[in-house]
């Protein structure tokens, strides 16, 4: 077993065991999750519950909601996620996407990387929101990296890249290929990192010590 390989393998199951298994994404429904993952860009979820509290609401928590709302409303309702005017824009393009294609049963026709190519077209829509709606959404077998993940790989000494792209294949070359492995690790790395793996590091109290 590579190197890299062994210590993905014993850092997921230290923190599996730590802090067991994650509810991840947390949403009523699938429209919820890619709304979410919009939402979240730039800001601390607690922000996105605020705004996912007042689509739910006025009822609009929904690509058809968001798509049948003026989007002086819309941007009102999620100002507590900030950025909302660019990001009220990003939910109509996303919505509108999913309304053309037929919604989730129009889009799961597509393979992984088709679909994610797809999403990367649309205005907003970067590699960790796309990445995000693929694997909590739709179920597909793909890491999400995000500024926890830099960090904890940097400091464990895994890699000291910041590309997005070499840090999500160093998890998928390296792991078994299963979404509900990459949800679960995703998870893990942010609860570590907001709990441990702060700026200021709590490597003492932190189950990765030694690692
Ligand atoms: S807090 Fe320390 S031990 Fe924990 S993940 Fe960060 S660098 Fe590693």
């Amino acid at each position: 077993m590579g190197a890299v390989r062994s210590k993905l393998r014993n850092i997921y199951d230290i923190l599996h065991e730590y802090f067991g298994e994650q509810q991840w994404w947390p949403a009523e429904d699938r429209d919820e999750i890619v709304i979410g993952a919009v939402l979240t860009q730039n800001t601390a979820w607690i922000n996105v519950e605020s705004a996912i509290k007042n689509l739910k609401k006025y009822n609009i928590c929904s690509f058809k909601g968001i798509l049948n709302t003026k989007i002086s409303v819309l941007k009102e309702q999620i100002k507590p996620a900030g950025f909302f005017n660019q990001k009220a824009q990003y939910l109509r393009n996303i919505s509108k996407f999913f309304i053309e294609n037929g919604e989730f049963e129009g889009l799961s026709k597509y393979g992984l990387y088709d679909l994610r190519d797809k999403l990367l077209h649309i205005s907003g829509i970067g590699y960790e929101t796309a990445d995000s709606i693929l694997l909590y959404a739709f179920d597909m077998p793909i890491f999400v990296v995000d500024a926890y993940t830099k960090r904890i790989l940097n400091r464990h000494n895994i890699t000291d890249s910041i590309n997005y792209n070499i840090l999500q294949r160093i998890f998928m070359d390296n792991c078994t290929n299963d979404a509900y492995l990459f949800a679960q690790y995703h998870a893990l790395i942010v609860e570590t990192a907001k709990k441990f793996c702060r700026v200021k590091p709590l490597c003492d109290d932190c189950p990765l010590k030694g690692v």
